[in-house]
């Protein structure tokens, strides 16, 4: 019976789904040989101060340049780093490469590099992410590890552990994509993030929509009473930079001031655009 039902649920098996598992195969065998042939480098992006409008720090962004298929989006290759666990490796050598590269920046940068969710199921993070530090010699405070809300999801106690035991290194701790998702304003009341990330949907929606507008104000009406930086990522436009500066926002990072690049390339100053 037990045959039976098994053989039954294969036949269930579509030609699509194959496909589809052949395809993640194949990313999972070039992700691999990427890791050990240096094909994978990180990006940066510069983050904007308020005041004064200088450069506080950049975001890492990785990059795969493929030798077949060129350039591929992190959206298409880091979830199926994640199921098969290849995020592990690859969340160390992204830590290492931007810790490493931060550590040349004169003026003192931050680098913030984004970590997975599954990143939280090692239990070696915390000591993955000290000996990135350690290697580089960089000060921890010059780190930053943005999170998603689903980190605060699974495992609620042992990753909010985890994330103390982080930032008692002196790295600090930012909640990326706020307002997507499960978010609920309750999160900020679990963990003492130093950063709010507002997720750039709302940015691009505040001139249309009055919601992403509410949205933006609630986020920053709390973060005045929490102490909490506020960064609004993807601001395009003038008018947008505008606009959240009268919200309250500390930080911005968009294509406005800078769009990531590689460390050879990356701009210290700003060039006056967005200076107003
Ligand atoms: P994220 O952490 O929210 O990063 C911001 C994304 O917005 C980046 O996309 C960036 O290139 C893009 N962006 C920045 N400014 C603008 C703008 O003005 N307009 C628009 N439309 N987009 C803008 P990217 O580089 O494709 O990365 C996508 C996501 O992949 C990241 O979202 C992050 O979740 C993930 N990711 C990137 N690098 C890493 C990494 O090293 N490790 C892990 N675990 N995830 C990463
Ligand atoms: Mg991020
Ligand atoms: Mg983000
Ligand atoms: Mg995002």
């Amino acid at each position: 019976e037990a045959k039976h039902n098994g053989r039954n649920r294969y036949e269930l098996f579509r030609p699509e789904l194959e496909a589809a598992s052949r395809v993640r195969r194949q990313v999972e065998i070039d992700l691999r040989r990427a890791l050990h042939r240096g094909e994978l480098q990180m990006h940066y992006q510069p983050i904007i101060e308020k005041e004064g409008c200088r450069i506080s720090g950049y975001e890492a962004l990785i990059r795969w340049q493929h030798p077949v298929r060129g350039a591929i989006p992190p959206m298409d290759f880091i979830p199926i780093a994640e199921e098969t666990g290849l995020i592990h490796e690859l969340g160390a050598r992204a830590l290492n490469l931007a810790c490493q590269e931060a550590a040349t920046w004169a003026n003192g940068a931050t680098v913030a590099v984004n970590l997975s969710p599954v990143q939280f199921k090692n239990s070696e993070l915390v000591k993955t992410v000290a000996l990135a530090l350690e290697d580089a010699g960089l000060p921890a405070h010059r780190l930053e590890l943005e999170i998603t809300e689903s980190v605060l999801l699974a495992n609620t106690e042992g990753n909010i552990r985890t994330l103390q035991a982080l930032k008692d290194l002196g790295v600090r701790i930012s909640l990326d994509d706020f307002g997507t998702g499960y978010s609920s304003l309750s999160y900020l009341r679990s963990f003492p993030f130093d950063k709010i990330k507002i997720d750039k949907s709302f940015v691009r929606d505040m001139g249309e929509s009055r919601e992403a507008m509410a949205i933006i104000r609630a986020i920053t009406g709390l973060s005045s009473s929490l102490l909490i930086e506020i960064t609004a990522e993807g601001v395009e436009t003038e008018e947008q930079f505008r606009q959240l500066q009268v919200e309250g926002c500390s930080h911005f990072q968009g294509y406005l001031f800078g769009r990531p690049v590689a460390a050879e390339h990356r701009i210290e100053e700003l060039d006056g655009r967005g200076a107003g």
